[in-house]
């Protein structure tokens, strides 16, 4: 709901602010007027309200215009989001107070904000304005609700855009003509029409004679009124209006000149219309060789006709006929054609222009929006498929347990344990702890150890079942100790007591039989890593000991993936080499016992694991814990990879 609201007020900042800011831009001259009489009005000095026209009134314009215009867009396009909306209450915080004194004494005709194209009346706009304010302040109430049609990085282009477009039209208005001419003197427009008030005028017809009442021409040479030969000429009449002659641009004499003489050839009535003094119009003369007749006429009314000083109209039967900026005079060729009956020089056209600033925009927005969709998807999509990973990490045993080696006497042992026992006991730990001792410690060890927080384990069991095997511990004398684990094919042992494929395959089974989890060991030499044969050799390792096995008594091997060019070395796999092989791993074990199983199978990573690096490899989603060797001999240093989880 709020949403609504906030985005209700959004469109409603932003279609006022672009349709003002745009027809302002469209006539800079009639915005600069405006401003030069709120100035006025407020007691500004009469000269300086009397300089319309001139650099700083036109330069308020162009501005105020763009401004009006950027906020508007940036605001539709949820650009700067807090800025626009500070900005926009900014202005409307400025703008109602001065519409409310505009309103209470009538102080200015009507308000300006939307140019000659739609006019108000002072307390229409105030109450606009209200609306306008108090939209301003739910846009910064929750400026982060306004959601973006644009992603940050191509806000600029939008920006940037804008203001070089609205800077155009602006240009373009003031050099030629504005681009749309909302004025009564636009072309087609019938001034005699306008003039002819019924005796029964509706308030439509009332309106429309009250837009030309002003309309007057006096004859300087004859000293009279000829407002209605001109208006009643059924032929052409060229008009060359400056409301200030003393201001004209004269760099044109030539072509006016020209055309003059172009009128007298074809009878066609030629006049010069100001507001000036006979002073000003006698220097005309001087610097162009004016000879056609001057007519003066109200300098409001000379600057609503034509916004360029001199322009020209042409009148054919009291209607306006044609009108050019003095930039942009026609030629012979052109008033040849017109006179014929021919086509007027279409003038460029404002939807054109329109267009021009509207389709790349709106390209841009498809484009930024497609990129942006696809962008979302690919986070969802690989949002969704670590939430799955990690959905069924959380659903395996975590593990993290210790591999003495041949390390500590009994003695030394039992001590370890002991601080171990005593310190996780109360820490309550987020996995399941192992520790793995020589075989020695194993019942000593069991006789204290609280086996609901610490496993025990061995470290080897013989590939007999029983008998003359001297020096051998059988997995029934293992689990006899009060063990429940037991490690099988760590490198160490593949390497220096050269157990092969088949002899593990045996230990695994006993094991299994004798009711031992088995930490199963697996992972390549350096020389194998290098030739990148890792994926290989795990995979061999596994199908050579283990993949024999029921996906019943699978569910008691757990996997420690140990590269062996890592063990005790100090070298770690990066978190990602590690996740990238138990993430395989899994996949081969899901191609020989289903997805299911392989999701539930602990994969622990082992080789030169420390509480520094444990953290980030337990994140990964397919790492399930660790095996740790000389970290696991020191309570505190164990503890801390414990702690990872
Ligand atoms: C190991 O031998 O199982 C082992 C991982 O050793 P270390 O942690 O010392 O590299």
């Amino acid at each position: 709901m709020q949403k609504v609201l906030v985005n209700i007020a959004r469109l409603l900042l932003a279609i006022t602010f672009i349709a003002s800011g745009f027809v302002k831009a469209v006539d800079p001259t009639g915005t600069a007027l405006k401003i030069a009489e709120y100035l006025a009005a407020m007691g500004a000095p009469l000269t300086m309200a009397q300089s319309v026209g001139e650099g700083l009134y036109m330069l308020a314009a162009v501005l105020l215009s763009t401004i009006e215009f950027a906020l508007g867009v940036n605001m539709l396009f949820a650009i700067r989001r807090r800025q626009t909306a500070v900005l926009m209450l900014l202005f409307m915080v400025v703008y109602t107070p001065i519409t409310l004194w505009a309103a209470i004494w009538n102080s200015v005709g009507d308000c300006g904000c939307f140019g000659d194209a739609f006019k108000l009346t002072n307390w229409q706009t105030f109450a606009k304005n209200i609306v306008l304010l108090a939209a301003a302040i739910i846009v910064n109430w929750r400026a982060t609700d306004i959601g973006r049609l644009i992603s940050r990085s191509s806000q600029w282009i939008v920006t940037n855009y804008t203001v070089v477009f609205i800077l155009i039209v602006s240009g373009w208005s003031l050099h030629y003509l504005p681009l749309f001419d909302f004025r009564p003197y636009h072309i087609g427009a019938s001034i005699r029409e306008g003039l002819t008030l019924p005796e029964n005028a509706d308030e439509k017809q009332m309106e429309r004679y009250v837009n030309y009442m002003d309309f007057s021409m006096t004859s300087n040479a004859k000293g009279e009124d000829i407002t209605d030969d001109v208006l009643e000429d059924r032929g052409y009449t060229f008009l060359l209006i400056s409301p200030q002659l003393e201001k004209a641009d004269d760099g044109r004499l030539d072509l006016i000149n020209m055309l003059y003489e172009y009128a007298c050839e074809k009878g066609i009535s030629f006049y010069g219309l100001t507001a000036s003094r006979e002073s000003a119009v006698t220097l005309w003369r001087d610097i162009t060789g004016a000879e056609y007749d001057f007519c003066t006429a109200d300098e409001t009314l000379l600057r609503t006709m034509i916004r360029s000083n001199p322009g020209l109209m042409l009148l054919k039967d009291g209607v306006v006929a044609g009108k050019w900026s003095c930039n942009d005079l026609p030629d012979e060729k052109e008033l040849d054609a017109i006179l014929s009956g021919g086509e007027f020089r279409k003038p460029t056209s404002p939807l054109k222009m329109i267009l021009w600033y509207i389709v790349p925009l709106v390209i841009l927005t498809f484009t930024d929006r497609l990129w942006a969709w696809s962008k979302w998807i690919k986070v969802a999509q690989e949002r969704n498929k670590i939430y799955k990973l990690l959905k069924h990490k959380n659903m395996r045993k975590k593990i993290v347990a210790g591999n003495w080696k041949m390390n500590m006497n009994l003695q030394d042992g039992i001590a370890l344990a002991k601080e171990l026992n005593d310190t996780l006991t109360g820490a309550k730990p987020n996995c399941t702890v192992v520790i793995c001792t020589p075989f020695i410690h194993l019942a000593s060890i069991a006789s204290f150890l609280n086996q609901e927080v610490i496993g025990l384990g061995a470290e080897n069991c013989a590939d007999k079942e029983k008998g003359a095997y001297t020096g051998e511990v059988s997995a029934e004398m293992v689990k006899s100790t009060g063990a429940q684990y037991v490690i099988l094919g760590h490198s160490e042992r593949r390497e220096y007591y050269k157990e092969s494929y088949e002899t593990l395959k045996e230990k695994v089974l006993l094991a299994l039989k004798n009711g031992l989890k088995v930490i199963f060991c697996i992972g390549e030499s350096l020389e194998e890593r290098e030739a990148n044969k890792q994926n290989e050799v795990v995979k061999a390792e596994l199908e050579g000991s283990v993949f024999n096995l029921t996906a019943e008594e699978f569910k008691n091997i757990i996997i420690a993936y140990e590269p062996i060019w890592a063990i005790g070395t100090g070298k770690t796999a990066t978190a990602d080499q590690a996740e990238e092989i138990h993430s395989y791993i899994r996949s081969v074990i899901a191609d020989k016992y289903g997805k299911e199983l392989a999701d539930e199978t602990t994969i622990l990573y082992g080789g030169s694991c420390k509480a520094s690096n444990a953290p980030e490899l337990f994140a990964k989603p397919d790492i399930d814990g660790g095996l740790i060797g000389g970290a696991s001999l020191k309570a505190a240093d164990f503890k801390g990879i414990i702690d990872a989880f």
